[in-house]
Order: C-alpha cells, then structure tokens, then sequence
C-alpha cells in the first residue's frame, strides 16, 4: 500500500479510495497534458500510488504512466514531449495489492480490432474473476490483475462497427461500481454504473470544450463550469457530434454516502450537495443528539475539522485546534517497523499541550475503521494533559467491508464490525463516544434537489448489488 495519506491515519486506519478520474475534450487541438495534470493534482487525494494520462493526437493514443504522484510522475520535460491534443484521459490510482504496480498504472491502452483506445476506471466490478474465466477458456490472455483490463477485452469482444456497442454490451454484463473513462481516437465517452456508486461530474469550458471528472474540485482546477452530475446508468459520448446521452439501465442511483463522510474534498460538490456542508452538518447533529460538557471542540486533521466546527457551531463550545499536523510527511516517509508505529502517528501528528492542559475535550472525527489510530490519538491527548476526551463519530460505526471500490475488504480490519459502542470506547480510552445514526448522516448529506439515495453498505450492510461472497473470494488473481 502507499505510504502517504493525506491525512494521519497512516496504515489502513482509514478507507481509501481507490482512485479518481479525469478527462477533456476540446474543440481545438491544444495541450491537454498540462490540463489533465491540473485536474490529476485536483484528484491525487483519491490516489498516491501510480498515476498517467493518454492523449489522442493526430489520430493516435500516446500516453505515460507511471508509479508515483502526479507532480513526480509529470516532469516538465514529460509534459513537453507530449504533443497537442483534442482528447485526453488521465487517472490516479490507489493501489491494494502493491505487486506489478507499473503493470497496473492506468489509463490502460488496447490494441482493439477497430483501433486503439484507453480506459480509466474508478470502482470495482464484483464479477470481474468470473468474466476474465470466461474469457481465459476463450484464449484471451491478460497482462494485468486489474478488473478494468478485463473490462477493455469485453468492449473489444462486442464492438463490430463502433466502440460505443461494445461498451453497451460489456456494461449489460458488469456487476459492481464503475465511473468510467473511455477515450477512442475521436471520442471522449463517460459511463456510470447501474447505481451510480461511484462519483462523477460533467463539467464545460467555453462553448464546445468538455471536461469529465471525479470530483468538481477538479473542474475547478481547470476553469470548467459545472454542468451536471452523469446519471446511474448513463453513457455520455463526447465528439464533433457534441453530446450524446444514452441511457442504458433504469435503476436508482445508490451514490457512496463515504463520499463525503471522507473521501472527497470539502470543496467537492457531490450529486447537488457540497461536501463541506454535508460534513458541517453531521458535526451540528452530532452535537444536538449526543451532547456532552467540556471546554473546548476540535477536530482530527484534516477530514473532520469541518464536523469539529459544526459541532461547536451546535454546541456553542468553543472550536480549538488541539493537533498541530506535520505538512511535510510525503510518500518518501519511511515506514516504521511493527512496534515503531506509535512514534510515526507521532511525527505527523503532535497534540499541542497550551490549548488542552487541564481541558474536557470534544474530538470529533470522520469515522473509525481499525481503531488504532483513534486510540494512539486520544493517549496523545491525555499526555498533552487533557482531563477528559470524549469522542464524537461524525458517521455511524463501520461494520461492514466495503466490496464497491475501496480498500477494505474483511470484516476482521474492523473494529466495529462485532463490538458494542463501549467496547469500542474501551479500547480507545475515550471517556465517551458517540456515532452518528445513518438517518442523521442520510440528512445532512441530502438536498431538496437531490432525490438519489444512498449506498451505505459499510454500515448497514445492506449494498446496492448482491455480493456474491465466493465470488469476491475469487477476485484475488492467481499469479
Ligand atoms: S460500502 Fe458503499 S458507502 Fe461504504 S464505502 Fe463502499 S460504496 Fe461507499
């Protein structure tokens, strides 16, 4: 796994995404290099481990890829090299399995019978071991362990005169999560999931210019206004033709509700609502349904500040910072052998004794996933000589693994997954914890525009598709 988080809960204390996307359509020939790295560098929260972006030029798909983040892996003299484009994907990734990293760099680029063309995908199809099988019994070899190759060969099998049916018919055929970016020669296509799991957002640049994305943060990086979010079953195909939407399943859209409890930006506006209020407003209820005394409110850095503010909002306790962060621990830190891990929560995180000596602390944060963290923070805190730590979940206990694109796949990673609420404060050595509910967390992530609904499998279990638990069994690829 990476080494660098963007926040401090290093060793899969946390979820993470498994990746984001990116891609532009322009009218004119320009450097769509340099506008993908924009909105890469607006996405690498959403991906450390491997990053690239494939450009079609002149009737040709180049690309580079590499292992790394956006500004390593794209130097100036990379960026110079790649010519002018009028399409152009790119991707970041998160990577679970850590072997043959390079090899599973996307986009990934096909020699396809109708001409090249390049995928980038965020999410996870649940069926993949069983349609890369078929495919094997068929002679089809593959390079990679990813899902998304498998993907490719299935577009490829069912295109006759164009792309765009293969892509419909291997779409009929994937079960799972899927926000994905297809570039052909001469088209930009988007393609959303059945449920619209994952996120994804269309946005525009001038009149004719098209920009897809994961995140609007990232249309935002590169001046593209914000058109709408592509529908749960939709295929938008992008070309001199202009926009062209087809709607290929008719089912309601389940979005990630983890989305804004933690993995997009606050400044991210998801499905019609900003993240940034989604997660203010999970802090205000926390703080109405399980109030508690203290002094002071602060949040973990960074993904909970924002609750940390809304519960002291609610509260009227007064918001102070009790962490100080390290800004400089990137992927380069080395990490710490078994037994040492204290000591690294320790260097990225340092609890800052002047605003907690003596002081009954509310710490909010995100969610709890493994627990230890969480434990090693509220210690920090008592050292620092706090009086007392009471800790507030801006999102329900995490029972569940997620099957759906993020990394956290067994039930034994979790330390909600069979422990009462005070078992879990036991072990953390919290005076007091409090989740939110998931109808709290569903109301303050809805909007009166927004009529989706959501997926919050982690958390009660209950997923938008079936998981055929032999199945995922399968999913880890001999070698
Ligand atoms: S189970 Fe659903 S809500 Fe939870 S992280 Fe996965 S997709 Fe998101």
């Amino acid at each position: 796994m990476s080494e660098y988080h963007r926040d401090l809960k290093p060793f899969q204390d946390s979820m993470h995404e498994e990746c984001g996307v990116f891609g532009i359509y322009s009218s004119e020939k320009r450097d769509l290099t340099r506008s993908v790295y924009y909105g890469l560098y607006a996405l690498q929260h959403r991906g450390q481990e491997a990053c690239g972006i494939a450009i079609s030029s002149d009737n040709k798909i180049l690309y580079h890829k590499n292992c790394g983040l956006v500004s390593e892996v794209f130097t100036e003299e990379i960026m110079d090299k790649m010519p002018e484009a009028d399409i152009a994907i790119g991707h970041v990734r998160y990577s679970t399995t850590g072997e043959d990293r390079f090899n599973n760099a996307q986009p990934l680029v096909f020699n396809g019978k109708l001409g090249k063309f390049a995928i980038a995908h965020n999410g996870n199809i649940t069926n993949a071991k069983k349609l890369r099988d078929q495919l094997l019994h068929e002679n089809i070899l593959f390079q990679t362990s990813l899902d998304s190759e498998v993907v490719g060969t299935l577009i490829n099998k069912y295109s006759e005169d164009r792309y765009i049916d293969g892509i419909l018919h291997a779409a009929q055929m994937l079960d799972g999560s899927f926000s994905m970016l297809i570039m052909t020669r001469t088209k930009l296509i988007a393609i959303r999931d059945r449920h619209g799991i994952r996120p994804m957002v269309l946005g525009q640049i001038g009149l004719d210019d098209y920009v897809i994305a994961s995140e609007t943060s990232a249309l935002d990086a590169v001046g593209a206004n914000y058109v709408r979010d592509i529908e749960a079953g939709e295929m938008l195909v992008i070309s001199s033709k202009g926009l062209q939407s087809t709607k290929w399943a008719n089912e309601k859209k389940e979005f990630c509700i983890f989305e804004y409890v933690y993995f997009a930006r606050p400044d991210s506006v998801l499905e019609g609502t900003s993240v940034y209020q989604a997660r203010k407003e999970s802090g205000r209820q926390l703080a109405k349904h399980f109030p508690v005394e203290a002094d002071i409110v602060s949040g973990v850095p960074d993904s909970a500040n924002v609750a940390a503010r809304g519960f002291a909002e609610q509260s009227g306790i007064p918001f102070v910072e009790a962490f100080a962060k390290n800004g400089y621990v990137g992927r380069t830190f080395i990490k710490p052998k078994q037994g040492m891990r204290e000591s690294a929560v320790k260097i990225k995180l340092n609890a800052i004794k002047s605003n907690v000596q003596g002081k009954r602390v509310v710490l909010v944060d995100d969610s709890i996933v493994r627990g230890t963290t969480s434990k090693q923070i509220v210690q920090m805190l008592r050292d620092a000589g706090a009086k007392e730590v009471h800790l507030r979940i801006a999102s329900p206990a995490v029972k569940h693994p997620c099957f759906l694109g993020v990394d956290m796949q067994t039930y034994s990673q979790l330390i909600g997954a069979y422990r009462s609420v005070d078992e879990i404060r036991d072990i953390i050595g919290a005076d007091s914890l409090a989740y939110l509910t998931i109808d709290m967390l569903k109301d303050a992530c809805r909007n009166k525009q927004n009529s989706c609904d959501f997926c919050a499998g982690c958390f009660t279990g209950e997923y938008p598709v079936k998981i055929d638990m032999k199945e995922l069994d399968k999913m880890v690829f001999d070698d």
